[in-house]
């Protein structure tokens, strides 16, 4: 198993580059944002639970988040590895996910750190909001989750460092060479 994070802020381009190391390296991917939402648009238990969680542009408590994930990698059987995007989030997740992928006899082995500025990823959101229609994506909470990022997220960053899994990408630039860029990161380390 090749188990990747895709690591960065609101906008760095997570979900775009994801797609492409999905269809090159037939990872099953993992992306908790949109698993809530699909809770929340399939009116599920646990999407009532978060709906508010996620317009407000907070985090959702890791106890639901965790258990979300672990029973995704679960009921994904005989994958060559997973892509977790946009999880963990906290460094409470990420000593889950260690524990969790322990258990089955693996690990994380490639933290890939998309580097975007803040007034970068402000001008990308308010694109996506035009076509996205993601409620999220105002102003307002997109400020609020940009907090919730260098509050909470990227402290996950020095806990994988201490791993030496860290590799840092520059997310600013033509799509086509990021993932360039991905995929010498991930062909050294597969
Ligand atoms: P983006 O990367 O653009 O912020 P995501 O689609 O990854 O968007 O996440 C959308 C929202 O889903 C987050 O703002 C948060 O409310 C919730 N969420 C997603 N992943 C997590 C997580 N690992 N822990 C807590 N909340 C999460």
């Amino acid at each position: 198993m090749f188990n990747l994070v895709i690591f960065g802020p609101p906008g760095a381009g997570k979900g775009t580059q994801s797609e492409k190391i999905i269809e090159k390296y037939q990872l099953a991917h993992i992306s908790t944002g949109d698993m809530f939402r699909m809770h929340i648009q399939n009116d599920t238990e646990l999407g009532t639970r978060v709906k508010q969680i996620l317009a407000d542009g907070l985090l959702v408590p890791d106890s639901i988040t965790i258990d979300m994930l672990e029973e995704e990698v679960t009921r994904n059987k005989d994958v060559r590895g997973f892509i977790f995007d946009g999880f963990p989030r906290t460094v409470n997740q990420a000593e889950a996910l260690d524990a969790f992928l322990e258990g089955k006899g693996c690990k994380v082995d490639l933290v890939l750190q998309l580097d975007v500025d803040q007034q970068v990823i402000k001008e990308r959101i308010a694109e996506r909001k035009k076509i996205s229609g993601r409620a999220d994506d105002d102003e307002s909470k997109l400020v609020k989750r940009i907090d919730e990022y260098f509050e909470k997220t990227i402290h996950v960053l020095p806990y994988y460092q201490e791993q030496g899994k860290v590799v840092k990408i520059n997310g600013v630039g033509d799509i086509q060479a990021i993932f360039g860029m991905i995929s010498e990161a991930i062909d050294a380390a597969i």
